[in-house]
Protein backbone atom coordinates (compact mmCIF):
# COMPACT_ATOMS: atom_id res chain seq x y z
CA UNK A 1 0.00 0.00 0.00
CA UNK A 2 1.85 3.08 -1.40
CA UNK A 3 0.89 6.64 -1.09
CA UNK A 4 0.18 7.77 -4.64
CA UNK A 5 -1.84 11.53 -3.65
CA UNK A 6 -2.66 13.45 -1.14
CA UNK A 7 -5.97 15.78 -1.33
CA UNK A 8 -7.66 18.73 0.86
CA UNK A 9 -11.44 19.31 1.30
CA UNK A 10 -13.04 21.73 3.80
CA UNK A 11 -15.67 20.68 6.04
CA UNK A 12 -18.02 22.80 7.74
CA UNK A 13 -20.52 22.10 10.13
CA UNK A 14 -22.56 24.72 12.42
CA UNK A 15 -22.20 24.95 16.45
CA UNK A 16 -25.46 24.01 18.37
CA UNK A 17 -24.17 27.19 20.61
CA UNK A 18 -21.24 29.88 19.53
CA UNK A 19 -18.42 28.12 21.70
CA UNK A 20 -16.90 31.10 24.01
CA UNK A 21 -13.17 31.25 25.70
CA UNK A 22 -11.27 33.49 26.42
CA UNK A 23 -9.72 33.70 23.55
CA UNK A 24 -12.27 33.37 21.16
CA UNK A 25 -15.61 33.17 20.24
CA UNK A 26 -16.68 30.74 17.25
CA UNK A 27 -20.21 29.37 15.76
CA UNK A 28 -19.11 27.37 12.85
CA UNK A 29 -16.48 24.50 12.55
CA UNK A 30 -14.30 24.98 9.81
CA UNK A 31 -11.46 22.29 9.05
CA UNK A 32 -9.59 21.03 6.29
CA UNK A 33 -9.86 17.61 5.83
CA UNK A 34 -6.65 15.94 4.21
CA UNK A 35 -7.34 12.79 1.99
CA UNK A 36 -4.49 10.73 1.82
CA UNK A 37 -5.22 8.35 -1.57
CA UNK A 38 -2.89 4.91 -2.02
CA UNK A 39 -2.15 2.32 -5.01
CA UNK A 40 -4.64 -0.38 -3.55
CA UNK A 41 -7.62 1.82 -3.64
CA UNK A 42 -7.66 2.78 0.02
CA UNK A 43 -8.25 5.74 1.36
CA UNK A 44 -6.67 7.37 4.51
CA UNK A 45 -8.78 10.88 6.12
CA UNK A 46 -7.42 13.38 8.81
CA UNK A 47 -8.53 16.66 10.06
CA UNK A 48 -6.81 20.00 11.06
CA UNK A 49 -8.88 23.58 12.18
CA UNK A 50 -7.23 26.55 12.43
CA UNK A 51 -6.11 27.48 15.89
CA UNK A 52 -4.35 30.85 15.27
CA UNK A 53 -4.50 32.15 18.50
CA UNK A 54 -3.24 28.68 20.08
CA UNK A 55 -0.99 26.76 17.58
CA UNK A 56 -0.63 29.82 14.75
CA UNK A 57 -2.10 27.06 12.40
CA UNK A 58 -4.81 28.80 9.64
CA UNK A 59 -6.27 26.86 7.02
CA UNK A 60 -3.77 28.93 4.10
CA UNK A 61 -0.66 27.69 6.42
CA UNK A 62 -2.46 24.06 6.86
CA UNK A 63 -2.61 23.33 3.51
CA UNK A 64 0.75 25.04 2.10
CA UNK A 65 2.07 22.69 4.92
CA UNK A 66 1.28 19.52 3.45
CA UNK A 67 1.29 20.71 -0.13
CA UNK A 68 4.68 22.15 -0.23
CA UNK A 69 6.49 19.99 2.25
CA UNK A 70 4.67 17.63 3.76
CA UNK A 71 3.38 15.82 0.40
CA UNK A 72 6.16 15.87 -2.08
CA UNK A 73 7.75 13.66 0.79
CA UNK A 74 5.19 11.21 1.22
CA UNK A 75 4.44 9.98 -2.30
CA UNK A 76 5.21 6.69 -2.95
CA UNK A 77 5.90 5.77 0.52
CA UNK A 78 4.75 2.58 1.50
CA UNK A 79 2.18 2.69 4.38
CA UNK A 80 3.68 -0.59 6.34
CA UNK A 81 6.72 1.74 7.14
CA UNK A 82 4.89 4.14 9.50
CA UNK A 83 7.73 4.78 12.11
CA UNK A 84 9.57 6.19 8.67
CA UNK A 85 6.55 7.99 7.57
CA UNK A 86 5.98 9.91 10.67
CA UNK A 87 9.04 10.78 11.37
CA UNK A 88 9.46 12.51 7.63
CA UNK A 89 6.00 14.28 8.44
CA UNK A 90 7.94 15.74 11.67
CA UNK A 91 10.66 16.46 9.90
CA UNK A 92 9.42 18.58 6.68
CA UNK A 93 9.09 21.55 8.68
CA UNK A 94 9.51 23.30 12.38
CA UNK A 95 5.95 23.75 14.13
CA UNK A 96 2.78 23.56 11.89
CA UNK A 97 1.24 21.29 14.40
CA UNK A 98 -1.83 20.96 12.91
CA UNK A 99 -0.67 19.69 9.37
CA UNK A 100 1.18 17.24 10.61
CA UNK A 101 -1.59 16.03 12.41
CA UNK A 102 -3.92 15.85 9.87
CA UNK A 103 -1.23 13.99 7.75
CA UNK A 104 -0.55 11.61 10.28
CA UNK A 105 -4.31 10.60 11.25
CA UNK A 106 -4.69 9.97 7.97
CA UNK A 107 -1.46 7.78 7.60
CA UNK A 108 -2.72 5.88 10.87
CA UNK A 109 -6.15 5.40 9.56
CA UNK A 110 -4.18 3.80 6.62
CA UNK A 111 -2.13 1.56 8.69
CA UNK A 112 -5.16 0.24 10.65
CA UNK A 113 -6.87 -0.28 7.42
CA UNK A 114 -3.25 -2.07 5.81
CA UNK A 115 -3.71 -4.68 8.61
CA UNK A 116 -7.50 -4.90 8.90
CA UNK A 117 -7.55 -3.34 12.81
CA UNK A 118 -9.09 -0.70 14.33
CA UNK A 119 -6.82 1.41 15.34
CA UNK A 120 -6.41 1.36 18.86
CA UNK A 121 -6.09 -2.28 18.54
CA UNK A 122 -2.79 -1.40 16.47
CA UNK A 123 -1.83 0.90 19.09
CA UNK A 124 -2.05 -1.68 22.02
CA UNK A 125 -5.63 -2.80 22.54
CA UNK A 126 -8.16 -1.53 25.22
CA UNK A 127 -11.82 -1.38 26.32
CA UNK A 128 -13.23 0.51 23.29
CA UNK A 129 -15.69 2.67 25.28
CA UNK A 130 -15.04 6.19 26.60
CA UNK A 131 -17.04 9.00 28.59
CA UNK A 132 -16.08 12.38 27.49
CA UNK A 133 -17.02 15.90 29.54
CA UNK A 134 -18.71 18.63 27.59
CA UNK A 135 -17.35 22.42 27.36
CA UNK A 136 -19.90 25.34 28.59
CA UNK A 137 -18.71 28.54 27.34
CA UNK A 138 -18.30 31.59 29.07
CA UNK A 139 -20.90 33.76 29.18
CA UNK A 140 -23.77 35.38 31.31
CA UNK A 141 -23.65 33.59 34.65
CA UNK A 142 -27.76 32.40 34.45
CA UNK A 143 -26.76 31.22 30.41
CA UNK A 144 -23.85 29.08 32.02
CA UNK A 145 -25.86 27.67 34.77
CA UNK A 146 -28.98 26.93 32.25
CA UNK A 147 -26.18 25.23 29.88
CA UNK A 148 -24.26 23.17 32.77
CA UNK A 149 -28.30 22.19 33.74
CA UNK A 150 -29.01 21.35 30.21
CA UNK A 151 -25.68 19.51 29.89
CA UNK A 152 -26.48 17.18 33.35
CA UNK A 153 -29.90 16.61 32.13
CA UNK A 154 -28.32 15.36 28.44
CA UNK A 155 -26.03 12.66 30.40
CA UNK A 156 -22.50 14.48 31.26
CA UNK A 157 -21.44 13.99 34.72
CA UNK A 158 -17.98 16.25 33.98
CA UNK A 159 -18.58 19.76 32.49
CA UNK A 160 -15.72 21.79 31.59
CA UNK A 161 -16.19 25.41 32.56
CA UNK A 162 -15.13 28.34 30.56
CA UNK A 163 -13.65 31.15 32.47
CA UNK A 164 -11.29 33.71 32.80
CA UNK A 165 -12.84 37.03 31.27
CA UNK A 166 -12.84 38.65 34.86
CA UNK A 167 -12.21 37.33 38.11
CA UNK A 168 -14.65 38.51 40.22
CA UNK A 169 -17.00 37.36 37.92
CA UNK A 170 -15.24 34.06 37.17
CA UNK A 171 -15.72 33.10 41.07
CA UNK A 172 -19.50 33.82 40.96
CA UNK A 173 -19.89 31.88 38.06
CA UNK A 174 -18.31 28.98 39.31
CA UNK A 175 -19.98 29.31 42.25
CA UNK A 176 -23.49 29.88 40.41
CA UNK A 177 -22.92 26.56 38.55
CA UNK A 178 -21.21 24.29 40.96
CA UNK A 179 -24.60 24.82 43.58
CA UNK A 180 -26.70 24.00 40.57
CA UNK A 181 -25.24 20.56 39.56
CA UNK A 182 -23.16 19.44 42.92
CA UNK A 183 -23.19 15.85 43.45
CA UNK A 184 -24.88 15.38 39.87
CA UNK A 185 -21.32 16.35 37.57
CA UNK A 186 -17.68 17.42 38.44
CA UNK A 187 -16.31 20.65 37.10
CA UNK A 188 -13.04 21.48 35.10
CA UNK A 189 -12.05 24.85 35.39
CA UNK A 190 -10.56 26.14 32.12
CA UNK A 191 -8.89 29.93 32.08
CA UNK A 192 -7.62 29.91 28.91
CA UNK A 193 -4.55 31.88 30.42
CA UNK A 194 -6.95 34.59 31.37
CA UNK A 195 -6.09 35.30 34.67
CA UNK A 196 -2.31 35.89 35.83
CA UNK A 197 -0.88 33.73 38.72
CA UNK A 198 -2.02 35.71 41.77
CA UNK A 199 -5.60 36.23 40.47
CA UNK A 200 -5.79 32.33 39.99
CA UNK A 201 -4.50 31.89 43.57
CA UNK A 202 -7.05 34.49 44.98
CA UNK A 203 -9.69 32.65 43.18
CA UNK A 204 -9.01 29.09 43.79
CA UNK A 205 -8.61 29.99 47.71
CA UNK A 206 -11.96 31.87 47.68
CA UNK A 207 -13.96 28.87 45.99
CA UNK A 208 -11.85 26.49 48.27
CA UNK A 209 -12.61 28.08 51.08
CA UNK A 210 -16.23 28.47 49.79
CA UNK A 211 -16.08 24.75 49.91
CA UNK A 212 -16.41 24.26 46.04
CA UNK A 213 -14.55 21.09 44.70
CA UNK A 214 -12.99 21.22 41.35
CA UNK A 215 -11.89 17.94 39.51
CA UNK A 216 -8.49 20.76 38.07
CA UNK A 217 -7.49 23.69 36.47
CA UNK A 218 -6.79 24.10 32.92
CA UNK A 219 -4.67 26.74 32.11
CA UNK A 220 -4.90 29.97 34.50
CA UNK A 221 -2.07 31.84 33.41
CA UNK A 222 -0.03 32.46 29.89
CA UNK A 223 0.64 29.59 27.72
CA UNK A 224 4.33 30.98 28.01
CA UNK A 225 4.22 32.04 31.72
CA UNK A 226 5.81 28.72 32.98
CA UNK A 227 6.63 30.04 36.35
CA UNK A 228 3.66 31.38 36.79
CA UNK A 229 1.91 28.18 36.20
CA UNK A 230 4.19 26.25 38.99
CA UNK A 231 3.26 29.84 41.15
CA UNK A 232 -0.18 28.45 41.07
CA UNK A 233 0.44 24.75 40.82
CA UNK A 234 2.56 25.14 44.17
CA UNK A 235 -0.30 27.44 46.20
CA UNK A 236 -3.49 25.45 45.11
CA UNK A 237 -4.93 22.18 46.60
CA UNK A 238 -6.92 21.76 43.01
CA UNK A 239 -4.75 20.04 40.49
CA UNK A 240 -3.70 22.55 37.80
CA UNK A 241 -3.30 21.29 34.25
CA UNK A 242 -1.29 22.32 31.86
CA UNK A 243 -2.82 23.11 28.00
CA UNK A 244 -1.49 25.67 26.04
CA UNK A 245 1.64 25.59 28.10
CA UNK A 246 2.83 22.09 26.54
CA UNK A 247 2.66 20.80 22.94
CA UNK A 248 5.29 18.42 22.30
CA UNK A 249 7.05 15.33 24.27
CA UNK A 250 10.19 17.60 25.37
CA UNK A 251 7.99 20.43 26.89
CA UNK A 252 6.11 17.76 28.55
CA UNK A 253 9.46 16.36 30.44
CA UNK A 254 10.38 19.63 31.30
CA UNK A 255 6.88 20.71 32.71
CA UNK A 256 7.28 17.47 35.04
CA UNK A 257 10.53 17.65 36.13
CA UNK A 258 9.91 21.37 36.86
CA UNK A 259 6.78 20.65 38.34
CA UNK A 260 4.69 23.09 36.93
CA UNK A 261 1.58 21.47 36.72
CA UNK A 262 -0.15 18.24 37.49
CA UNK A 263 -1.88 17.00 35.08
CA UNK A 264 -1.10 17.19 31.05
CA UNK A 265 -3.62 18.07 28.40
CA UNK A 266 -2.68 16.16 25.24
CA UNK A 267 -4.32 17.66 21.64
CA UNK A 268 -3.16 15.93 18.30
CA UNK A 269 -3.41 19.71 17.20
CA UNK A 270 -0.63 20.56 19.44
CA UNK A 271 1.55 16.94 19.05
CA UNK A 272 1.43 16.98 15.72
CA UNK A 273 -0.16 13.79 15.65
CA UNK A 274 -0.39 10.60 17.21
CA UNK A 275 3.75 9.31 17.14
CA UNK A 276 3.95 12.55 19.80
CA UNK A 277 0.89 11.84 21.41
CA UNK A 278 1.90 8.25 22.32
CA UNK A 279 5.68 9.18 23.75
CA UNK A 280 3.72 12.19 26.10
CA UNK A 281 1.28 9.24 27.44
CA UNK A 282 4.39 6.87 27.60
CA UNK A 283 6.63 9.78 29.56
CA UNK A 284 3.26 10.71 31.69
CA UNK A 285 2.52 7.20 32.42
CA UNK A 286 6.94 6.87 33.50
CA UNK A 287 6.42 9.64 35.68
CA UNK A 288 3.01 8.67 37.63
CA UNK A 289 1.18 11.83 36.04
CA UNK A 290 -2.08 12.02 34.44
CA UNK A 291 -3.10 12.93 31.13
CA UNK A 292 -6.44 14.75 29.46
CA UNK A 293 -6.75 13.90 25.92
CA UNK A 294 -8.51 17.25 24.54
CA UNK A 295 -9.42 18.39 21.16
CA UNK A 296 -9.80 21.78 19.51
CA UNK A 297 -13.18 22.59 17.47
CA UNK A 298 -12.87 19.20 15.23
CA UNK A 299 -15.39 16.42 14.13
CA UNK A 300 -15.80 13.16 14.49
CA UNK A 301 -12.76 12.35 11.72
CA UNK A 302 -9.26 13.71 13.89
CA UNK A 303 -11.56 13.36 17.24
CA UNK A 304 -11.94 9.59 16.04
CA UNK A 305 -8.12 9.23 16.22
CA UNK A 306 -7.98 10.83 19.89
CA UNK A 307 -10.74 8.85 20.60
CA UNK A 308 -8.64 5.61 19.32
CA UNK A 309 -5.73 7.11 20.90
CA UNK A 310 -7.07 7.81 24.55
CA UNK A 311 -8.45 4.05 24.55
CA UNK A 312 -5.40 2.31 23.69
CA UNK A 313 -3.68 4.82 26.56
CA UNK A 314 -6.05 4.69 29.64
CA UNK A 315 -3.26 4.01 31.97
CA UNK A 316 -2.02 7.39 31.62
CA UNK A 317 -5.34 9.53 30.07
CA UNK A 318 -7.69 9.11 32.47
CA UNK A 319 -9.81 12.45 31.36
CA UNK A 320 -11.66 12.34 28.07
CA UNK A 321 -12.47 16.00 26.94
CA UNK A 322 -13.79 15.15 23.33
CA UNK A 323 -16.81 17.19 22.84
CA UNK A 324 -16.33 18.63 19.48
CA UNK A 325 -18.76 16.35 17.57
CA UNK A 326 -21.37 16.29 20.12
CA UNK A 327 -20.94 20.63 20.29
CA UNK A 328 -21.73 20.08 16.55
CA UNK A 329 -25.68 20.36 15.17
CA UNK A 330 -24.78 17.10 13.00
CA UNK A 331 -22.11 14.72 12.31
CA UNK A 332 -21.26 14.66 9.30
CA UNK A 333 -19.09 11.53 9.21
CA UNK A 334 -20.13 7.88 9.09
CA UNK A 335 -17.35 6.15 10.02
CA UNK A 336 -16.06 3.57 13.04
CA UNK A 337 -16.43 5.76 16.02
CA UNK A 338 -19.88 6.37 17.53
CA UNK A 339 -20.70 9.40 19.40
CA UNK A 340 -23.44 9.25 21.42
CA UNK A 341 -23.43 12.56 24.11
CA UNK A 342 -21.04 11.66 26.67
CA UNK A 343 -20.76 7.70 25.33
CA UNK A 344 -17.95 7.46 22.54
CA UNK A 345 -17.59 3.59 21.34
CA UNK A 346 -15.58 2.25 18.69
CA UNK A 347 -16.67 -0.78 16.38
CA UNK A 348 -14.36 -3.07 14.70
CA UNK A 349 -13.76 -1.42 11.27
CA UNK A 350 -10.62 -1.06 10.29
CA UNK A 351 -8.35 2.17 11.16
CA UNK A 352 -10.52 4.90 11.59
CA UNK A 353 -13.26 3.20 10.38
CA UNK A 354 -14.56 6.28 7.87
CA UNK A 355 -16.95 5.50 5.46
CA UNK A 356 -18.48 8.54 3.87
CA UNK A 357 -17.91 12.41 4.96
CA UNK A 358 -21.21 14.79 4.00
CA UNK A 359 -20.59 18.12 2.67
CA UNK A 360 -17.11 17.92 2.66
CA UNK A 361 -16.26 20.41 -0.45
CA UNK A 362 -12.88 19.49 -2.55
CA UNK A 363 -10.45 22.29 -2.45
CA UNK A 364 -7.93 21.95 -5.71
CA UNK A 365 -4.69 23.09 -4.56
MG1 LIG B 1 -8.02 24.19 27.40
Amino acid sequence: MKITDIQFGMLRVPLKTAFKTALRTVDTVEDIVVIVRTDTGHVGYGEAPATAVITGDTHGSIIEAIARFIKPRLIGQEIANLNHITHLIQTALERNTSAKAAVEIAVYDLFGQLYGAPLYKILGGGDPVITTDITISVDYIDKMVADSINAVERGFESLKIKVGKDIGLDIERVKAIYSAVEGRALLRLDANQGWTAKQAVFAMHNLEDAGVVLELLEQPVKAQDIDGLKYVTDRVHTPVMADESVFGPTEVIDLIKMRAADIINIKLMKTGGISNAVRIADIASLYGVECMIGCMLETSISVAAAVHLAVAKSQSITKVDLDGPSLCQFNPVEGGVIFNESEISITDAPGLGIQTIHGLELISV
